[in-house]
């Protein structure tokens, strides 16, 4: 990795800091976050010796595109290389049903590591373990690049690409303070969720944060025995200790919180959990987006047929919760994390689409 420090990861004082010039920073400021420029020496209105000088000792782009994919419902997939080389995914989704409001347009969802250290049963990352956290320039850049290279202004943040972002907190909530400044992308902190496997201690950490920035906790079970079954994190955090994180969060925030649960045959889909989940989703207020498991390759679990589904959501309903369940498109961006990434390196560059509610 370069030496020199990459501009998308400075805030604007420590960047006026940096310049010889602190005036200066405004002026680079605008032509990386409002000009969408790709280089220095495309910033035309500063003096060529000036350009010169922040090439030598700033570094711009930390990620690359490499190939960028339109899926059949307008989703938009954007694969880029870091400077290690490493390879991440962004999406670009028209609209997210239950995490955003129809009218919301331009959700980008983001990866905030290469790969993944929690290991999911499910999921595609766990398969291979972490490679390293993203610098919030790496995630910076990603809203960056997508809105330079769609044309389309980015509304809205979703945390839930490749990886675990509150195992790279500093990092992901630097860069999230970045895209939400005024001198940056603007973009409100209520327009981004982070979705997270249950950190309990870093969702406490999260809700002393003054940015109101949306929660979403990947449940996948309603008791220790079955979450355990397909989620290692709940020996460490099991699910009482994450209630109580989330009792912290809710309360100290007063936000609505999100409980992403995707039904697998067989494994979560029986109706007790349905009803326990509906106990623990009324206790806290919390809406739930029911996500049928999209198969992977090379894992056993499956979807539940559509009228299992159907009754999981009615039970859930039962108990007065807000509950969102996904029909199927195609292959579900938000079913987890990493379910991205490894389809692509099984299969090609699959599509990816959206289902609707
Ligand atoms: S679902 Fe998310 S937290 Fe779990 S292994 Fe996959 S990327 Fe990691």
């Amino acid at each position: 990795m370069t030496a020199k420090p990459d501009i998308k990861s400075l805030y604007r004082d420590e960047l006026a800091k940096l310049c010889d010039q602190p005036y200066r920073a405004d002026q680079v400021l605008q032509w990386v976050y409002q000009k969408n420029a790709d280089s220095f020496a495309g910033m035309s209105n500063m003096p060529a010796a000036l350009r010169e000088q922040l090439a030598a000792q700033f570094e711009l782009n930390a990620v690359h595109s490499v190939h960028t994919r339109n899926a059949s419902d307008t989703t938009e997939k954007f694969l880029f290389q870091l400077r290690d080389r490493s390879l991440i995914e962004t999406v670009l989704i028209p609209a997210t049903p239950g995490l955003t409001t129809q009218s919301d347009r331009h959700t980008v969802c983001i990866s905030t590591q290469v790969g993944c250290a929690y290991g999911c049963k499910f999921c595609a990352s766990g398969l291979e373990g972490v490679k390293r956290n993203l610098t919030a320039a790496e995630i910076v850049d990603q809203v960056v690049h997508v809105q330079r290279l769609s044309g389309e202004r980015v509304s809205n943040i979703v945390v839930m690409g490749m990886g675990e972002p509150l195992a790279n907190y500093d990092n992901v909530l630097r860069a999230l303070r970045i895209i939400n400044a005024g001198w940056a992308l603007g973009i409100g902190a209520r327009k981004m969720t982070i979705s997270t496997v249950g950190l309990a201690p870093r969702i406490r950490q999260l809700a002393d944060e003054p940015m109101q920035i949306r929660l979403a906790i990947s449940l996948h079970g309603a008791t220790d025995d079955v979450r355990s079954q397909i989620m290692p994190v709940n020996k460490k955090h099991p699910l009482q200790e994450l209630l109580d994180a989330c009792d912290y969060y809710v309360n100290t925030r007063q936000r609505i919180l999100t409980f992403e649960y995707i039904l697998i045959e067989g494994v979560n889909d029986s109706l007790d959990q349905a009803h326990k989940l509906g106990a623990i989703a009324r206790r806290l207020r919390a809406k739930v987006n029911l996500i049928p498991y999209n198969p992977v390759d090379g894992l056993q679990w499956r979807r539940p047929g559509r009228d299992r589904c159907k009754m999981f959501a009615h039970t859930l309903k039962s108990h007065g919760i807000t509950a969102t369940l996904r029909t199927e498109k195609g292959t579900d961006i938000n079913a987890a994390c990493g379910q991205l990434r490894l389809q692509r390196q099984n299969v090609g560059m699959p599509e990816h689409t959206v289902a609707d509610q």
